[in-house]
């Protein structure tokens, strides 16, 4: 039968949704900032399709059933996307109801679907409302299209301002969900497998993480690595490597010793090839506040001496990055909470120089994304995090500073609200793909590990890393596609912890 509802490809179609308060619009963040979750991942549906007209490509109108099915296939790519999700589709009138409920409404019910562009809207969990227009048709390929999009909501996703993604929300017409939408998922429901501890060494501060090896095909030979100082007294600082999904036994490197913990990253071996080495920084022992770093080239000759940075130093874990050349930061000595820094050029420190308004009372963290160089340090006066960032050139200069400002994203608050997360040490910053990843320990007596996303413009709401704690700051690092966190337990354990992402 051919339906009697005009309004078939009129406008760009699109969602109604209105994201968050206190969100302004859309998110260039594209991990689709979350508006809430689920606290189980086993979910029924049900959907109704009266009033609901879709036509395929001859203009006959679905029966009842092949809508059903048609929408209900929608769903179902969420689950396929997504290994951990459950979807189960129940009847309409079942007790108790489903989680999750779509139906077709008109402008009596939804005021949003007077705009005959609109074709859906859905709400946040723990809602589960999912509404389809009734005052136009759609196509099969529409119908499919919005149901992945508004189950992408229903699910906790907000909009994402990229124009390829399934939430993007002007341009229903993707057919499959894209790689976008599903990190945004799996972030926000498994961020990052289950802690796994290292009950055979430990530390009183933050590790360090980088990876560093021999160029290769796809970087598939580089390998990472793990250095920290040890436990209880004992200040040597130790080094691991991740090898085939476990941490190989610690080794003593030589003349290495900090109060606090070293820093880690590659360096270029500038051997004609991308190939690269480990470079590590750290603060001497006891009342040696120099700044000692060596390296490790990867062909098996292991780390060479340490030599000092002349003329710094520093009363903190100091910090490194690889933008061009080395790049290294860290606080002043004692009360002197300037930040500063130093670039190497050919294996030389170049003369520090102070940071303008960047200060904190511990060491600060390095990132680099889109060929510019991001410092995140924590305020010494109130615990909220900060960053500023230059370009890689001479003569570029780092930006004001800005406050790291995230959603919080709890079950209490249903997310929606905006905070600026505080720590009570420096954070950990690492690269995973086109983001930075931010990592940092609670305020105060707070041991919980919060983690967020930042694309250089916007920080993705923050999260809480499931049972994880500690009394430091975490440290990050990143090898392909996966970032690495590692930490030391809470107070009174220093045993070593890790997962990854
Ligand atoms: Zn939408």
């Amino acid at each position: 039968m051919v339906s009697p509802h005009p309004g078939v490809d009129i406008g760009t179609p699109r969602c109604s949704v209105t994201d968050p308060p206190g969100s302004s619009g859309l998110h260039p963040s594209t991990y689709g900032p979350p508006a809430g979750r689920w606290p189980d991942t086993t979910l029924t549906y049900s959907i109704s399709v009266s009033g609901g007209v879709v036509v395929d490509a001859s203009g006959n109108e679905l029966t009842a059933t092949a809508v059903r099915r048609l929408i209900s296939d929608a769903f179902e790519l969420w689950a396929d996307a997504w290994s951990p999700l459950t979807l189960t589709r129940v009847s309409t009138d079942a007790s108790p109801r489903a989680d999750i409920r779509a139906r077709f409404v008109g402008t009596d019910v939804e005021p949003d679907f007077a705009d005959t562009s609109v074709l859906g809207n859905a709400s946040f969990p723990p809602k589960g409302r999912i509404r389809f227009t009734t005052t136009r048709n759609f196509t099969e390929r529409s119908m499919r299209s919005t149901a992945i999009h508004e189950m992408g909501h229903a699910l906790g996703l907000t909009h994402s301002g990229d124009r390829t993604s399934m939430m993007y929300p002007w341009n229903l017409r993707l057919q499959t969900i894209d790689q976008d939408s599903r990190d945004a998922i799996n972030a926000v429901y498994v961020p990052w497998s289950p802690q796994e501890g290292l009950p055979d060494r430990g530390t009183e501060d933050r590790p360090a993480l980088a990876a560093a090896g021999p160029a290769g095909f796809g970087g598939s030979s580089r390998e990472l690595s793990a250095v920290w100082r040890g436990a209880s007294g004992d200040r040597t600082i130790y080094h691991s490597r991740y090898r085939g999904g476990s941490w190989t036994a610690q080794e003593r490197i030589p003349d290495a010793a900090s109060t606090h913990g070293p820093a880690l990253a590659q360096y270029s071996l500038r051997d004609g090839t991308a190939s690269t080495g480990l470079i590590m920084l750290w603060k001497g022992s006891g009342n040696d506040s120099t700044l000692w770093w060596n390296v490790n080239p990867g062909n098996g000759t292991g780390w060479t001496q340490p030599h000092r940075i002349p003329d710094v130093g520093t009363s903190a874990q100091p910090a490194l990055a690889y933008l061009e050349d080395t790049v290294a930061a860290w606080k002043g000595v004692d009360g002197d909470t300037g930040i500063y820094w130093a670039p190497q050029e050919g294996a030389i420190w170049q003369p520090q120089e102070r940071i303008p308004d960047a200060e904190s009372s511990h060491g600060p963290a390095l990132a680099v994304l889109n060929h510019r160089l991001y410092l995140f340090f924590r305020d010494p006066d109130d615990s909220t995090l900060w960053y500023t960032s230059r370009g890689a050139g001479r003569k570029q200069l780092w930006t004001p500073r800005r406050i790291v400002q995230a959603e919080d994203h709890s079950l209490d608050t249903g997310g929606g609200v905006w905070i600026t997360p505080g720590s009570s040490d420096g954070p950990a910053a690492a690269t995973h793909l086109d983001r930075i990843l931010l990592a940092w320990k609670g305020a105060g007596d707070d041991s919980g590990i919060y983690w967020c996303a930042f694309n250089g413009t916007e920080f993705s709401p923050q999260l809480r890393v499931d049972d994880a704690g500690t009394s430091k700051g975490p440290g990050l690092g990143s090898l392909d596609n996966w970032t690495y966190m590692m930490w030391k337990g809470v107070s009174g354990d220093n045993t070593l912890w890790w997962s990854q992402y």
